[in-house]
C-alpha cells in the first residue's frame, strides 16, 4: 500500500503522529483493549484464563490451532482494540471506513478460542457501538472462506444480522454454517449462512455475495462490519474455495457502496484470514483502493494486482451444480420474502 501511494512513503509503524497528512490515508496505531471491554462478550473466568496461559507460556487454548505463549494476551488484546478504536472513529464521525487488518477473529465464542482466535474482537466493537453510540441494528458480512461461527454464537439470540458465506461440507472447519442454522428466539432469521461447494469459483461466489447484499440491505443497519478474510483465493491452501482477486474487488467495491447506501458510509473492514502473503498483500490493497476511491487514479499499477488471466482457474461442473442448488434455497429461504422486519 505504500508502494501504491496509498500511505505515506515514510510512515513508520513505531511514530504513527508523523504519517497523517490529507495527500494519504491516515494510520492509527492500536492500543490494548481493557479488562472491561473483552467482559462486553467474554466469560470472566476465561478472560483470567487466557491470562494464566499466558503466564504459563505454553500449551493450547484448543486442540492443537491456537497455542499459548508469553505475551499471547497482549497480542490478543491489541486485535481488539485496534477494531475498537476502528468502531469508535466511525461511530464519532471521524472515519466513514476503517480497515484494521489484524481483526477479524470470528471463531472466538464466549468462554473458548478457536482456530487462532482468542477473543472475538467483532462482536465486541458492535457492543460498544451499541453501548456508546446507540446503534440498535449492526449487520456482519463475512467473507471468510470459514464460517464466522463465534459471531454467530455471540449473536445468536439476538436480532443482529450475521452473514457468512464460506465453503461448507458438514466437516470442513469449524462444522457449522449449513442453511438451517439461522437464529434462535428473537435472532431467528437473523443468522444468514450461505454454504458454499469446494471447489466454487468466481460466478457462483458473486450471485452468492450479491444475494448476501440484498440481506443487509433489505435489514437496514445503522453500521456494517465486513470480514474480509481472503483464504477464499484460489492460491490459498488453507481452504478449497477457488476465488480470484475479481471476487476480492467486488466485494470491497460492493461493501463500500452498500455502506454508503444504508448506513451513511459507516464501515469497518477486518481482516480475518488470509495465508498466502503475497495474495494477502494484493487484496488488502485493492480493498485500500476501492474504500478511497483511487482505482481509477492508480490506474494499471492497481490493475497489476489483479491474478494473471493465465493463472485463473477453471469452473468446476459440480461445484457450479451444488451452488446453484443452494441458491435456490437462499432465495426461498431469505429473499422471497425475507423475515427481518
Ligand atoms: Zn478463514
Ligand atoms: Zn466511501
Amino acid at each position: 500500500m505504500r508502494e501504491l501511494g496509498l500511505i505515506a512513503p515514510d510512515f513508520d509503524s513505531t511514530n504513527p503522529e508523523s504519517i497523517s497528512t490529507e495527500d494519504f490515508i491516515p494510520v492509527f496505531r492500536p492500543y490494548e483493549a481493557t479488562l472491561e471491554d473483552l467482559a462486553t462478550v467474554h466469560d470472566p473466568a476465561y478472560i483470567q484464563k487466557v491470562l494464566a496461559m499466558d503466564a504459563a507460556g505454553e500449551g493450547y487454548f484448543d486442540r492443537a490451532d491456537t497455542p499459548a505463549w508469553k505475551g499471547v494476551f497482549r497480542r490478543a488484546a491489541m486485535a481488539v482494540g485496534g477494531t475498537l478504536l476502528a468502531a469508535d472513529l466511525v461511530g464519532s464521525g471521524q472515519a466513514q471506513h476503517v480497515f484494521h487488518p489484524a481483526g477479524g477473529l470470528h471463531h472466538a465464542k464466549y468462554d473458548k478460542a478457536s482456530g487462532f482466535c482468542i477473543f472475538n474482537d467483532i462482536v465486541i466493537a458492535i457492543r460498544r457501538w451499541q453501548q456508546k453510540y446507540g446503534y440498535q441494528r449492526v449487520a456482519v458480512l463475512d467473507v471468510d472462506g470459514h464460517h464466522g461461527d463465534g459471531t454467530q454464537s455471540l449473536l445468536y439470540n439476538e436480532p443482529l444480522l450475521t452473514v457468512s458465506l464460506h465453503m461448507y461440507d458438514g466437516r470442513f472447519f469449524p462444522g457449522t454454517g449449513s442453511l438451517e442454522e439461522r437464529g434462535e428466539e428473537a435472532g431467528l432469521g437473523y443468522a444468514v449462512n450461505l454454504p458454499l461447494p469446494r471447489f466454487t469459483s468466481d460466478q457462483e461466489y458473486l450471485e452468492a455475495f450479491d444475494l448476501a447484499v440484498r440481506v443487509v440491505e433489505q435489514y437496514q443497519p445503522d453500521a456494517l462490519i465486513l470480514q474480509f478474510g481472503v483464504d477464499g483465493h484460489f492460491s490459498d491452501r488453507m481452504v478449497g474455495l477457488k476465488l480470484s482477486t475479481q471476487v476480492y474487488e467486488y466485494i470491497s467495491a460492493q461493501a463500500h457502496a452498500l455502506a454508503h447506501r444504508v448506513c451513511q458510509g459507516r464501515l469497518v473492514v477486518v481482516g480475518g484470514g488470509g495465508y498466502e502473503p503475497e495474495t494477502v498483500a494484493r487484496c488488502w490493497a485493492i480493498l485500500m483502493a476501492n474504500l478511497s476511491n483511487q482505482t481509477a487514479t492508480l490506474g494499471p499499477r492497481y490493475e497489476a494486482l489483479h491474478d494473471p488471466i493465465a493463472e485463473l482457474p477453471l469452473p468446476n461442473e459440480k461445484a457450479i451444480q451444488e451452488a446453484q442448488e443452494m441458491l435456490r434455497s437462499v432465495r426461498k429461504l431469505f429473499i422471497k420474502p425475507h423475515n427481518l422486519t
